[in-house]
């Protein structure tokens, strides 16, 4: 049986000749395409492109179109640690824009100092100027109902040492701050992030049509060390780096300074840490794969001297 060549429209109007007996063809249309200019024929009437293609195009140039529409509002995610600060200075000297909205996500295991540092001086001082910081609820478990680690807590295997993934930014942090800024009626932003230019390689494209990612400090070309600068020539006090108190990616210089300073934290991460032993017995939240309380942690003798002193 010969194979049929015919494409859909054709065979409908064989179908049809054959049906009445005689040779009658159904109108065409000529139309030009709204998305290549090009002439076609169809026998739809209602038809705007000349295919498929060419009709997804033209969809997606009319969603462009619409979003075009909706003003853009200004967000700012602020992290609480020196990049954020530095961003906190800009904007009360005016070198920033003053954000529409700006907010803090608290999943629940900040660090005292950093919240102390939030409350007791950079939420006040942008009030001065006008700009309220809010300070929104996040956070969640940090093992799931199906025994996932979702922080980057270190595993040993046998003396295999293996990361688990990072979910936890994404679970406690970045949904609740969507959730929120679409509470506040907020269509499309530009969403601000605290990244300094030496972290350029950590920009991101956001995944969402409505949020687009702006990093002012790589705009401006600002290091970390110029955001310290700008902090400390402001005559503002220096930022704590901002992490959760568990947090396995911080340094021993980090650790070490929660463990003498900061006793509520530094029992707190231990408590944690034994809670996830008790699901996953060989998981620890230092880099030795030790449990923290036994942890000789290195540190370098300049910040020695800054922690102990
Ligand atoms: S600071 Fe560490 S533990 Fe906290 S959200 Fe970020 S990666 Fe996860
Ligand atoms: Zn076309």
């Amino acid at each position: 049986m010969p194979l049929c060549v015919m494409g859909r429209e054709t065979r409908l109007i064989a179908v049809q000749k054959i049906g009445v007996g005689k040779l009658t063809m159904r109108k065409q249309f000529k139309k030009i395409c709204l998305n290549c200019n090009e002439p076609f024929t169809t026998i739809r009437k209602n038809q705007k492109c000349c295919s498929i293609a060419c009709d997804r195009e033209l969809r997606k140039e009319q969603q462009r179109q619409e979003i075009s529409k909706i003003p853009i509002i200004q967000t700012w995610a602020c992290g609480g640690g020196v990049q954020s600060t530095a961003i906190a200075v800009l904007i009360t000297l005016g070198e920033l824009p003053k954000p529409d909205y700006a907010y803090m996500v608290d999943c629940g295991y900040e660090k005292t100092k950093t919240m102390n540092y939030v409350n007791e001086i950079t939420i006040p001082k942008l009030q001065k100027v006008g700009v309220t910081l809010n300070i929104i609820k996040g956070g969640g478990p940090i093992i799931d109902t199906n025994q996932y680690i979702l922080i980057p807590a270190y595993g040993n295997e046998n003396g295999n040492i293996r990361k688990y993934p990072t979910f936890c930014n994404d679970n406690w942090k970045v949904v609740p701050s969507k959730r929120w800024l679409r509470e506040q009626g907020i269509e499309r932003c530009d969403n601000w992030i605290g990244m300094s230019w030496d972290e350029e390689h950590r920009k991101r494209i956001s995944p969402l049509w409505w949020i687009q990612n702006k990093y002012p400090l790589c705009d401006m070309k600002l290091t970390r060390w110029d955001c310290t600068k700008i902090i400390r020539d402001n005559g503002w006090p220096m930022a704590p780096r901002s992490s959760c108190l568990m947090c396995p990616l911080q340094d021993d210089n980090a650790w070490f300074d929660m463990k003498r300073n900061w006793k509520e934290d530094w029992e707190r991460a231990i408590s944690i840490e034994r809670e996830i032993q008790k699901v996953k017995p060989n998981t620890y939240l230092h880099r030795s794969c030790k449990p923290l309380d036994e942890v000789d942690f290195k540190i370098m003798r300049t910040i020695q001297r800054e922690i102990l002193f």
